[in-house]
């Protein structure tokens, strides 16, 4: 069995979040040997990356989704920052705009996705259309109940041009958030991440596992995956992370491209343009 797989959820899952421990850290060392082996992920990463942009046909997309505090900025950080910066982009998404509001939910998701050999990071996403959505009844249930079929449809489009969809639930305790939530209000540097939302969503912790379970259970495809990454511990999060992204990119079997031009054709060429510089140097030495 693969790494990934004992974190992925299978298409049709019943989902229940408080049978997943947010702790677990499956027999995994320490924080230190994690940090390692994270740095050694991220330079794989990197290398597979740039076979990704040279071949120039497939893409990869990653959503993260998770409540507040639960690490999305730090996974991008971590995970995301030895990528080299052309060829990636990471996008976030806030409350839509009066502009994206005038559309459909995907409309604003589907400009952003990947172009062919780029990686793009989608710090939340359309899932937002089910969650808050769902969760504060800003559109009726008809509306949201409708949408996971739209969203399956959706990542089936894009997995059927060539994109792979890697969707992962950063998963912490209620406990885990308010330690982090501490810190942030006794660091004067973080004050600026707080926000009353932090504490309002809070209450509303059941709501969301429950609207997460459905949102599990009703869109982990073959083509588009979700993975619930259990974080209460920062450095086991990045390496689950980091482990099933370099196991996606492996999967594409990525080889590099063949010369589009004659090599042959071409050493003659450079040859010819470095015998006419060691001319020149030697005239000018007299
Ligand atoms: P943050 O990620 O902390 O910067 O917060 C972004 C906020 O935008 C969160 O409170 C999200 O729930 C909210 N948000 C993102 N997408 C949507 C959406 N489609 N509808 C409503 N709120 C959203
Ligand atoms: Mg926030």
């Amino acid at each position: 069995m693969s790494f990934s797989n004992k974190f992925r959820i299978k298409a049709g899952q019943k989902v229940n979040l408080t049978e997943i421990d947010p702790d677990a850290r499956d027999g995994h060392h320490d924080k230190e040997s994690a940090g390692a082996e994270v740095a050694e992920l991220g330079r794989g990463m990197e290398a597979l990356q740039f076979r990704l942009y040279a071949e120039n046909r497939r893409s990869l997309l990653i959503c993260l989704q998770a409540m507040d505090a639960a690490g999305k900025d730090g996974t991008i950080r971590h995970v995301i920052g030895p990528l080299n910066p052309q060829g990636t982009r990471v996008v976030g998404f806030k409350v839509p705009s009066a502009e994206e509001a005038a559309h459909d939910f995907l409309w604003r998701i589907h400009r952003q996705v990947p172009a062919r050999g780029e990686i793009v990071i989608f710090n939340r996403s359309h899932y937002e259309d089910v969650l808050v959505a769902r969760v504060h009844k800003l559109v009726p249930k008809a509306v949201w109940s409708e949408r996971y079929q739209l969203i399956n449809d959706f990542e089936r489009t894009l997995a059927a041009g060539g994109t792979r969809i890697l969707k992962f639930f950063l998963h912490i305790s209620p406990e885990e958030q308010l330690e982090r939530f501490k810190e942030r209000l006794d660091d004067p540097a973080r004050h600026w991440k707080i926000s009353l939302a932090d504490y309002t969503e809070r209450e509303l912790w059941p709501k969301y596992q429950e609207a997460y379970a459905d949102v599990l259970e009703r869109t982990s495809t073959a083509e588009a995956p979700w993975f619930v990454v259990p974080a209460n511990h920062k450095w086991y999060r990045n390496l689950v992370v980091s482990k099933i992204i370099v196991e996606a990119l492996e999967a594409f079997d990525l080889s590099l491209p063949a010369p589009t031009v004659d090599l042959d054709e071409i050493r003659r060429r450079f040859h010819a343009a470095r015998e006419r510089l060691d001319k020149k140097d030697r005239e000018a030495k007299g």
